[in-house]
This record gives C-alpha cells, structure tokens and sequence, in this order.
C-alpha cells in the first residue's frame, strides 16, 4: 500500500475487531520480508493512528523510533532481509544502521517524475538493489502504460527487481486524495505485452493482485519469471479471504513463486500478524510454509542457486 493513505479512513475502513491469527507452534527459521517501508516524515505518526486491524496504539512515531521498532519486530519474527522501500533517503539511513538486513529499493508513484540517470548512478555506486515499490497504479497510470516503458527498460538493463503495487488501493481512495486510482488498473492481465517485451524483467507483483486471483495465475502460469508477494492482504484482509486467495494461488501450482511481503507501513508490529497468517495456515505443508517465507524470495534475488522446476525439454512435451 502506498505512504500517504489518509489516517482517519484507514481507522475508519481497516479498523475492525478481526482477530489476530493464533501464534504458530513452531516459528520459522528464517524470513525475507518483500515489502517493507521507510519514510522521513508521515502524516499517520502527527496523528498517531492505531494498528488499523488491532487498534494497537502507535508508539514509533518519528523516522528512528519507526526503524528500530521494525528491526526490533523483525528479529522477534526471524526476518533476516528485507526489501525496504518509501523515502530513498530514510532507506539509505536504514542500509547504514543494518547493511546486511536491508534491500534497497526506490519507491515512485509518477514514472515521469523519476530521473533515470540517478538511477544508474545509485546501481553504479552500490546503493541500488531493487526498483518499487511503483505505486503507477495511485497516478492512474496501468502497468501496460507506454509512460512505464523506460521503467521497465531500466529494469532491465540494471537487472534489478522491480516491484510494482497491484492492489486495488484503499476503499474511497478516489475521494481522499488518490483521484486517479483505478482498480481495473490492478488486473495483472495488463502486465501480458510488458512480459512480452521485456523478457529479462524481474518483476514480482506486490500484493499478489489481489483480488483478480484468476488473471493472476493466468500470468504466472504464462510468464514463469514472475513472482508476488502477499504484502498486506496477510495481516489487513479477513482471514478467510486471505486463505481463499494463497490457497488458489498454491493449489494452481504457484506455490514456489509467492514470496512473503508484510507491509508493515507505520504499523511494525505487523509484521508478526503477517507472519502468523502464513504460519498457522493449516493448507500449507512445512515445505510450503518455508518456501513462501524464505527460498522463493532467496531464488528470486539470486541469493541462492536456482533449481530447475523441470528439467530441460520436460515442458516441451506438456501439451498444447
Ligand atoms: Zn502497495
């Protein structure tokens, strides 16, 4: 989700005595977090809004308060990297606080607004590792946009990740401040000619494009490169309807493209909701459950060797 979500709708639309998912008997071992944000500055903290799920009340309330609570429920929930992205300097304060925790990502509504030079200079100078989260989405602008060809462009020339928010965005959003937001601008559908185009993109959709689980697994099953993750539909949706949506996602086959994401924006206690989500998620086997939090985003990012999922020629003989 994006870093400006007005305050007091959030408390008005997420607040709801929804129950936390039971803590899990067994914490994972370890855990990339996809989806984690930095800011300088945030409206939210002036006005203190609780957790919009819990109502926990907010006790971070300024850019080091809110990274040492997020570190803090990061190590609590096993975390050991995760892609940071928001405010590109706030980020960069936090690579320097835990160089080996965080990711670097560069975070942009507007691609017209991004200057691409600077860029290739932070990839050149070590600073960069990830583009996104893009919340094009927020500006009305779809994935399939020729305004988002030099992103994707970049992208690919630097071979650096790029994660872009696929969501339909807070209910009303149009009405407090995202007026060109479209939901139908979340269908990962309209990522079909990118992939096409760009077929060295590394491209995870952020929020797993919730709710068009259909499309969505069209997508990954035409384009094997493309992973998601679940920020924020873990910890802010009914339970029942984010089981619904990973358990469509692992029973289609995807089981080993679903990276972890928590979404944690000025809520780090989130993190652990997140977590418990998947981890008492009695339709995911041990191996699923390790996968989701760990090797998959692991594979994704190169940093560990990939496994053919089948081996060489084996596709050919599916049928057509
Ligand atoms: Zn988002």
């Amino acid at each position: 989700m994006d870093s400006i979500l007005t305050s007091a709708f959030l408390a008005a639309v997420l607040f709801a005595p929804a129950p936390a998912a039971p803590p899990s008997p067994i914490a994972p071992a370890r855990i990339i977090d996809m989806h984690v944000h930095a800011y300088a500055r945030d409206e939210r903290w002036q006005a203190r809004i609780g957790n919009p799920v819990t109502g926990q009340t907010m006790v971070a309330t300024d850019e080091n308060a809110h990274r040492e609570a997020t570190f803090a429920a990061m190590k609590r929930a096993h975390v050991v990297k995760a892609m940071i992205s928001g405010d590109y300097e706030a980020v960069l304060r936090w690579k320097q606080a835990a160089p080996d925790q965080v990711i670097v990502g560069y975070s942009f509504d507007d691609p017209e607004k991004v200057d691409l030079g600077f860029l290739r200079q932070e990839k050149a100078a070590g600073r960069l590792d990830a583009l996104g989260e893009v919340g094009s989405q927020y500006e009305g602008i779809g994935p399939n946009d020729p305004k988002m060809e030099p992103i994707y462009a970049l992208a690919e020339e630097l071979d650096l990740p790029l994660g872009l928010h696929m969501h339909p965005g807070p209910p009303g959003a149009t009405a407090i401040g995202y007026p060109k937001i479209r939901p139908a601008l979340g269908d990962p559908l309209l990522l079909e000619d990118v992939l096409v185009r760009h077929p060295r993109l590394r491209l995870y959709v952020m929020h797993a494009g919730w709710p068009f689980l259909e499309n969505m697994i069209a997508l990954l099953n035409a384009y094997p490169q493309v992973y998601v993750d679940v920020g924020v539909i873990d910890w802010t949706k009914p339970r029942k309807e984010f089981d619904r949506y990973l358990r469509g996602l692992v029973e289609a086959g995807y089981g080993k493209r679903i990276m972890f994401g928590s979404d944690q924006m000025v809520w780090p206690e989130a993190i652990e909701m997140a977590v418990a989500a998947i981890q008492s998620a009695d339709y995911l086997t041990a191996g699923q459950k390790s996968d989701i939090f760990y090797h998959n985003a692991a594979r994704f990012l190169r940093l560990e060797p990939t496994t053919p999922v089948a081996p060489k020629g084996a596709m050919e003989t599916l049928p057509r």
